[in-house]
């Protein structure tokens, strides 16, 4: 019968299907949740705060104290509601200190690797979609910017620590991926993108060429390919690496059977 198709490609889902398939089902197909994390929620508040500081506020209006503004407005709202607000409300008042504190040294490192009040954002948190051959592609740009010649620069924030160079390849075909989305929507292609890894303040900037998008886009097709044939054939396997170490499905893995769980049963409906 097969599994059903996933109803379209992002970054983090090609990353996904690449770095463990049998993760990727469980996440992408079968939809089983995953926990929340302190790593997770705070990269959901970092960001957040930095929508709000650069898009909410003129260049002029930005500076550390506005940005500790955009913490606290982000912070509150994760209080608010949802997940997070549930998780958030479980840490002792010591951990929920230390995690604001985290955040706020991530984002007033920003001040270190740039100069915000320079910064001509176009749109932040922008969603994009776009048909690539037979597949749709979609992701979520954290900021579009003008460069001072006016032109595009799609930028990636990253709370977690730099990579290895092997891994920084994927982390720049994952915003290539953007650039491409940006190029299919608006019709104009950007002239760089721009990783910014906000914990140890470094800037990882690439030209985009035709080449490039044009090998994203074979990369994204072959990935979708691949995943159709898994779908088919119900065959998605599990890839023991380090990442094993981060996975939320440990205690659901084969490859962990020992101290695991039944392998889940595909929900047909
Ligand atoms: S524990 Fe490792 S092998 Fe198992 S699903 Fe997670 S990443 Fe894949």
């Amino acid at each position: 019968m097969g599994f059903p198709l996933p109803c379209s490609l992002t970054p983090t889902k090609v990353t996904a299907f690449k770095d463990c398939a049998y993760s990727f089902r469980l996440s992408v197909i079968d939809k089983v949740p995953q926990p929340l994390s302190l790593w997770t929620v705070k990269g959901v508040i970092a960001h957040k705060a930095l929508e709000r500081f650069y898009f909410n506020l003129e260049p002029g209006e930005r500076s550390p104290a506005s940005a500790m503004e955009s913490i606290d407005a982000a912070w509150e709202r994760a209080f608010d509601a949802g997940h997070a607000a549930s998780f958030l409300s479980e840490l002792t008042p010591e951990r929920k200190r230390s995690l604001r504190s985290e955040i706020d040294e991530l984002i007033l490192n920003l001040f270190t690797v740039e100069d915000p009040s320079k910064i001509r954002v176009i749109g932040t948190e922008i969603m994009l979609e776009s048909p690539i051959g037979d597949f749709l592609a979609r992701g979520m740009i954290d900021r579009l910017e003008l460069d001072s010649n006016g032109d595009l620069v799609v930028v990636d924030y990253k709370t977690g620590r730099s990579p290895s160079h092997l891994r920084e390849q994927d982390k720049l075909a994952a915003v290539l991926f953007y650039a491409l989305l940006v190029e299919r929507v608006i019709g104009k292609r950007p002239r760089a993108v721009k990783l910014i890894y906000l914990k140890d303040r470094i800037v990882i900037e690439t030209e985009v060429t035709p080449q490039r998008l044009k090998a994203v886009a074979t990369r994204t097709s072959a990935v979708w390919h691949a995943v159709r044939a898994a779908c088919e054939t119900e065959s998605f396997r599990p890839r023991p690496s380090r990442l094993c170490n981060f996975c939320a499905y440990r205690c659901q893995c084969p490859s962990f059977e020992a101290q695991g769980q039944p392998y889940p049963q595909h929900a047909t409906g």
